[in-house]
């Protein structure tokens, strides 16, 4: 199905929707995004995402060309014209088109792109049975290169790590920082249960503050469950009784192995089954 894509002011039909081979979003990397949820035809948090992009902006030295509120009605206006109820959104800013050089200064104009399509879901049946991941060699970027808080265009840390995973037959892959902390896996946060508490990296680990992170933080506070911020080690994961992930796109999933051992059971726990229902509720019922 041919999609309406928004691009820098005016909705293309997507075999319309082009750039140009000089835009440094293509030739470097250079630019931000964001990946956004549509449930029943509203966007979930969209304030909250419009906020990280335009702060994943702010720290690149990109001023993007249209205020906040003005790309919160484009965003809107895409999930409308496309008809998209439970749909996911790609929202591209990108430095524009420039010279073959690096400086930034030389590129004209940062063009928006807005793609609102049908969402690519895990496999029902791993929210069931929980998925198993490994980690992987490939250290999450250090925060003094490129910081994992900025959603940049630049994903190759987060590529190879996921090729690396898939070589061991893993669909995601947990990531560790610098430190040799547990960060974030490929495109998703990391949280465990154990002794009734939930634990997640902080963000000074090195990770993306997700929005996913934080409504389930806020599940966890609602249900009296506690929730630490603490740094974490490979350790911490092997002995927790429950381990899941969130993401825009995945929700919360719970995860049953790592590094090929069984966490608590081996089987998706009461903890991460309760929030996954509180999460859900949520989506119904505040996007
Ligand atoms: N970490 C990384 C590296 C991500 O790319 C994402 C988004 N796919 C997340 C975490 C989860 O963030 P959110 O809940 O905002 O989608």
């Amino acid at each position: 199905m041919s999609r309406q894509i928004y691009l820098s002011g005016k909705f293309v039909p997507q075999e319309d929707a082009k750039i140009s081979v000089f835009d440094h979003g293509l030739l470097y990397g250079d630019g931000v995004f964001e990946g956004l949820r549509s449930y029943d035809g509203k966007v979930f948090r969209l304030h909250e995402h419009i906020v990280r992009l335009y702060e994943s902006a702010k720290a690149i030295w990109l001023t993007i060309p249209m205020s906040q509120d003005q790309m919160c009605d484009a965003v809107n206006e895409s999930v409308r014209i496309n008809k998209i109820d439970d749909g996911y959104i790609r929202l591209v800013v990108t430095r524009g088109a420039g010279t073959l050089g690096l400086d930034p200064n030389r590129c004209s104009h940062p063009q928006v792109i807005i793609i609102a399509d049908a969402i690519s879901l895990y496999p029902k049946e791993l929210y069931e049975k929980g998925l198993e991941i490994i980690t992987v060699s490939v250290q999450r970027m250090h925060p003094a290169a490129l910081n994992p808080r900025i959603k940049s265009l630049n994903y190759l840390n987060n590529i190879l790590a996921k090729i690396e995973g898939l070589q061991a037959g893993c669909i995601e892959a947990l990531m560790l920082n610098h430190k040799g902390e547990v960060a974030e896996c490929t495109g998703d946060n990391i949280f465990l249960v154990r002794r009734g508490a939930l634990w997640t990296p902080p963000l000074e680990a090195g990770i993306l503050e997700g929005i996913t992170r934080d409504a389930v933080i806020e599940c966890a506070q609602a249900a009296g469950i506690e929730v630490r911020e603490t740094p974490l080690t490979k350790h911490d994961v092997y002995i927790a009784d429950e381990c899941f992930l969130t993401g825009t796109a995945a929700e919360v999933i719970p995860v049953v192995k790592v590094d090929s051992r069984p966490i608590g059971p081996g089987q998706p726990g009461p903890v991460t089954r309760d929030l996954e229902q509180r999460f859900k509720r949520l989506t119904q019922t505040s996007s």
